[in-house]
């Protein structure tokens, strides 16, 4: 049998050995996962191997013949874990700028800089605000509650906005626009009054 867990980022503070403990924690506690796997998960499950995710995209992925596409430079979104399109948007980029590179001869590392700059212009700018985004869902995260009941909320063409936007087709800073940010806003204040009720009152229910 074959287990893969995933955990996300957000918590700079998060290191490989904490894997192991998330691992166990989830194998032990996470009621969903015993019953995926049922009670007697110990006697089926091979050694953790783990292995982080390059998040957010390198500095640089590009040298003098050299050009670094997909996880190996970093382009997995840090907010969403996707890497998959940004893999093959990459890949295209970097065989655009090789196709240009043998027909120049040049392949010089000023010349692979060249699908550095597409790839960032293309979707690696956006990385920044995802993490910046990530790390603060991390540490608030009823904002994550406050975007659910506004999709809930909303319905699907609201829905369909949001994907654009966590899917890179549309930049993250899209979030701002007052369509997502003043309903979150107000789905914000829905939640902290309902659970201020709950906590206080304990009976109180809000629907
Ligand atoms: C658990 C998990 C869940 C994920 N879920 C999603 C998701 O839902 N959506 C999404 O968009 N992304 C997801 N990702 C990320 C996504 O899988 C990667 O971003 C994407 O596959 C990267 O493509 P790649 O071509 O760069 O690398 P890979 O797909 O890893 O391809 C690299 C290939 O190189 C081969 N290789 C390695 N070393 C050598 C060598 N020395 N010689 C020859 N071949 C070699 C490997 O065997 C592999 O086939 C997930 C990743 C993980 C780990």
């Amino acid at each position: 049998m074959f287990a893969s867990l995933s955990c996300s980022s957000g918590n700079p503070n998060v290191k490989n050995e904490d894997l192991l403990k998330w691992h166990n924690y989830l194998l032990e506690k996470d009621q969903a996962v015993i019953r995926s796997l049922g009670k007697d998960v110990r006697g089926v499950i091979e050694t953790m191997k783990a292995g982080p995710l390059r998040l957010g995209g390198i500095a640089k992925s590009y040298a003098n013949h050299c050009i670094v596409t997909g996880d190996a430079a970093g382009m997995i979104d840090p907010l969403t874990g996707e890497g998959i399109h940004h893999a093959m948007e990459g890949g295209k980029l970097a065989a655009e700028t090789l196709i240009d590179a043998i027909e120049a001869g040049n392949f010089s590392e000023e010349a692979m800089s060249v699908y550095h700059r597409k790839w960032m212009d293309r979707f690696g700018f956006d990385f920044g605000w995802s993490m910046a985004i990530c790390q603060f869902l991390y540490r608030f995260p009823i904002f994550l509650d406050a975007a659910t009941v506004a999709v809930q909320l909303k319905g699907n063409a609201f829905l369909a906005r949001w994907a654009d936007i966590m899917t890179g087709r549309v930049p993250k800073v899209h979030l701002l626009h007052p369509v997502f940010s003043v309903t979150i806003f107000f789905c914000l204040i829905y939640l902290i009054i309902k659970r201020t009720l709950t906590c206080s009152w304990g009976r109180v229910k809000i629907d």
